[in-house]
């Protein structure tokens, strides 16, 4: 996910990716990976965990609070979260959920929100104000994250890519033909 106010934060960017762990090339809107629902993980083998750490490396670099598999044309449910970007205060590492997916949600706050795969535009939208998501860690172990606000908003942002799911098609038709010519129109050159 991209935000508007975090841009500048680029002090937990570039380069803070473990050396020899090759970024990968982040798709853009109009690709048709983007809008396919992504597969679950079956078993967590070496190229899942060799894939989890180039998708932090790209996100690192971007930068961007997260990144979700099929934006790096992998349909495989499998994101990453940046908490430098989205928790602050948490202080927490990057790291992988495997097959996440909403196992609690409550509330709603109305935020800004951006993507990586759609550079240079935002929107206010509704979300759950807080989430529990169960998901599978790296090493195998079940695990639960509790998430709130604009990390709550992270999260929710990359579970959607895994539907095959951007952020402007939760809003109305209106507001969304008007964000994608003017994305068409200023958008693409980013
Ligand atoms: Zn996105």
């Amino acid at each position: 996910m991209e935000n508007r106010q975090e841009v500048s934060a680029v002090d937990s960017a570039p380069d803070v990716a473990a050396p020899g762990v090759e970024p990968l090339t982040i798709l853009r809107y109009g690709d048709p990976a983007l809008s396919r629902p992504a597969l679950p993980v079956m078993e967590i083998t070496p190229d899942v965990v060799a894939l989890a750490g180039r998708m932090i490396a790209t996100m690192l670099r971007a930068p961007g609070g997260g990144l979700a598999a099929p934006q790096v044309g992998v349909s495989l449910r499998i994101i990453t979260l940046n908490p430098a970007i989205l928790d602050r205060l948490s202080g927490a590492e990057p790291f992988a959920l495997i097959n996440p997916r909403v196992a609690v949600s409550r509330g709603e706050i109305v935020d800004s929100e951006g993507c990586l795969s759609v550079p240079g535009i935002y929107a206010d939208l509704a979300r759950p104000a807080e989430v529990e998501i169960a998901y599978t860690r790296l090493d195998g172990e079940p695990a639960t994250l509790r998430a709130s606000g604009y990390f709550a908003r992270g999260v929710l942002h990359e579970l959607d890519h895994l539907d095959g799911v951007l952020f402007w098609d939760r809003l109305n038709l209106a507001r969304r033909i008007w964000l994608k010519a003017r994305y068409r129109r200023f958008g693409w050159a980013r």
